[in-house]
């Protein structure tokens, strides 16, 4: 963490919450979380159909709405699917794009990830890209590489000066609803080389601005330990991102 770099800390509900689900948490979170918006900028990632209710009822509120994924182009014949600029129209500053399940089971790749993160962009909303290894890339020594592939193939076309307000969030895939979390020299590890990419990819200026965020069974109890890190700027919280509690203890961790 840097005093530059203000803290992000975002709940991916994934598949989660019906609506009235979703009204209830955010009515949970309202109070315990209305004093931390200088600090931590707080991020809530709901199921697409919850976003309109929540958009209307986050009025006033500290927290900033996040689409969990998109397709990259505007509008068209794609059954199914959810452009960037109709999420920026229900309120959304954010749009997760290549998280590791959509990787994994919904077949993106660095490009799709690439052009979701372009269509967010141009839908002035800002993406959080998601990267990481898995346990076999990991045992095999390959995880800078992976991370680094990942991170280059995000990034491909972008200017710097759209990078530096980006968010990457790196999410080791073993560590994802495993209740393992990687240590924080783990992570601390591979977000200095994240950084250290931008940095050759850019300039430095533009390293020093990115935010990095960890994800992967953050819970109260190792938020502290992890978000503690120089190069950590946040967390991408999925579980612990559905009981208020939780949630707001990470917050307040960072
Ligand atoms: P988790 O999920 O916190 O449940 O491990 C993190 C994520 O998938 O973003």
């Amino acid at each position: 963490a840097s005093a530059r770099r203000r803290k992000i800390v975002a709940g991916n509900w994934k598949m989660n919450k019906t609506v009235p689900e979703a009204l209830a948490l955010v009515r949970e979170l309202r109070g315990p979380l209305s004093s931390v918006g200088d600090v931590v900028e707080v991020v809530l990632a709901p199921p697409f159909v919850a976003l309109q209710p929540l958009h209307v009822a986050l009025e006033g509120a500290p927290f900033q709405l996040a689409g969990q994924n998109c397709h990259w182009e505007a509008s068209g014949a794609f059954t199914g699917e959810v452009s960037a600029p109709m999420l920026a129209e229900l309120g959304c500053a954010y749009v997760i794009v290549g998280h590791s399940e959509r990787r994994q089971l919904f077949g993106e790749t660095d490009e799709t990830v690439n052009k979701k993160a372009r269509a967010v962009r141009d839908a002035k909303m800002t993406p959080i890209i998601c990267v990481g290894e898995t346990l076999v890339e990991r045992e095999s020594d390959r995880t800078l590489e992976v991370v680094e592939r990942q991170v280059r193939g995000a990034l491909a076309g972008f200017e710097a000066k759209e990078v530096a307000g980006f968010v990457l969030a790196y999410e080791p895939v073993w560590a994802i609803g495993t209740g393992r979390n990687a240590s924080s020299a783990q992570a601390q590890e591979v977000h200095a080389a994240i950084r250290g990419l931008v940095g050759r990819l850019y300039d430095g200026e533009t390293a020093g601005r990115v935010r990095i965020q960890y994800g992967g069974s953050v819970k109260p109890d190792n938020a502290a330990e992890l978000l503690g890190q120089p190069d950590v700027d946040g967390a991408l919280v999925g579980g612990a991102s559905l009981k208020a509690g939780d949630f707001a203890a990470i917050v307040k961790a960072a």
